[in-house]
Order: structure tokens, then C-alpha cells, then sequence
């Protein structure tokens, strides 16, 4: 019975992907912390840990975030090797952060492999839903396209955060299991 069996935890390597000011260490900070600063978070260690408790495994997230590298173009295949999840992130009111997500993916389907990561792009900023330059159904197609998984978020308001963390869960936790 449950209550004798050991819980199982997992270590899952998650990294955050996308252009500077999409919102990425606000995420890891909701994700970790549910908090919200208007001022850049900044991290100071290599990742963030947050526990995810399914019904019989515990997920023990480590949240990587890339600290400005993506400025400079110079986030290494290394960042993301061993990933179980990569949220690719842009932001719904600028166009050129989503069409920037779309090199990244290139990149990323260099290195991936198929069945082992998972990848979810993440339409952030939905609260500014009235300078929305990226529709709900562009986000969804290109998903669909390549595969991937689609979540709309606000690291402002907090919507669809846990929502996310958890599907994130499962789908690493099905792919692990
Ligand atoms: P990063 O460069 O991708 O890590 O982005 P940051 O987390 O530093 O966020 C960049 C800016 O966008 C900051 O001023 C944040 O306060 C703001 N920001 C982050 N997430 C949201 C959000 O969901 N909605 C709104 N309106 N602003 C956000
Ligand atoms: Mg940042």
C-alpha cells in the first residue's frame, strides 16, 4: 500500500530558453518561489530547485536560466545537454521574440534527442493581452507543427504557472518512466 512504499525521487534537468526580457528568471522565480518582481530577479547560483509531487513520484526540478547569454548569442549545446524539459519562451506582445524561438528550436532539434526532451514553448506576458502581436493560434500551430507542447503563462499575474510546472511533470515523468 502507499503508505509503506518509498516515495521515488527524480532528478529533472529543466532549462529556459528564449530572447533577453521574455520573462525567463520571472518564471524560474514563480516557478520556485510563486513571487513576482517588477526589477529583473537576478539568480546567482547555476539553477533553482522546486520539489513536484505526483501521486507516486516526486520530481525534483533543477531550473536552469540562462543569465544574458542569449544577448550574445552564446548559449552552448552543453546548457541544454541532458535536459528533460526546455521551455522555449517568447513573449505574446513582441512579434520578433517569437520569430527568435523559432531559431532557437533549429537549434535545439540539432542537439535533442527525440523521446528523451521534452519542449514546451512558452507564449509569455499574456496579461498584455491588449499589445498582443502573437495570436493563441500561431503559438498552437507552430507547436503542432513541430511537436511540441503549448502553454500561454503570465509570470505577473501567476496564470497558468503551476498549471504549467505540473504538465511538465507528467510528460517528463511518462517519458522517464
Ligand atoms: P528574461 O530576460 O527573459 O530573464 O526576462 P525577465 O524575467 O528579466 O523579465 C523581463 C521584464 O519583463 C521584467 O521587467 C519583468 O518584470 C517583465 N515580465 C516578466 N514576466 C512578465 C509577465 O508575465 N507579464 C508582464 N507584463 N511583464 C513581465
Ligand atoms: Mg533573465
Amino acid at each position: 500500500d502507499t503508505l509503506n512504499r518509498p516515495v521515488q525521487t527524480l532528478r529533472v534537468k529543466m532549462v529556459l530558453l528564449g530572447s533577453s526580457g521574455v520573462g525567463k528568471s520571472s518564471l524560474a522565480l514563480r516557478f520556485v518561489k510563486n513571487e513576482f518582481r517588477s526589477t529583473s530577479p537576478t539568480i546567482g547560483c547555476a539553477y533553482l530547485t522546486r520539489v513536484v509531487h505526483l501521486s507516486n513520484v516526486s520530481l525534483r526540478f533543477e531550473i536552469w536560466d540562462t543569465a544574458g547569454q542569449e544577448k550574445f548569442h552564446s548559449v552552448t549545446p552543453l546548457y541544454y545537454r541532458g535536459a528533460h524539459a526546455v521551455l522555449l519562451v517568447y513573449d505574446i506582445s513582441k512579434r520578433k521574440t517569437f520569430v527568435r524561438a523559432q531559431l532557437w528550436l533549429r537549434e535545439l532539434e540539432k542537439h535533442y534527442i527525440p523521446g528523451s526532451t521534452v519542449i514546451w514553448l512558452v507564449g509569455n506576458k499574456e496579461d498584455l493581452a491588449q499589445n498582443r502581436q502573437v495570436s493563441v493560434q500561431e503559438g498552437e500551430r507552430l507547436a503542432s507543427d513541430r511537436g511540441l507542447f503549448f502553454m500561454e503563462t503570465s509570470a505577473l499575474s501567476g496564470d497558468q504557472i503551476s498549471e504549467l510546472l505540473l504538465a511538465v511533470a507528467h510528460r517528463v515523468y511518462e517519458c522517464l518512466g
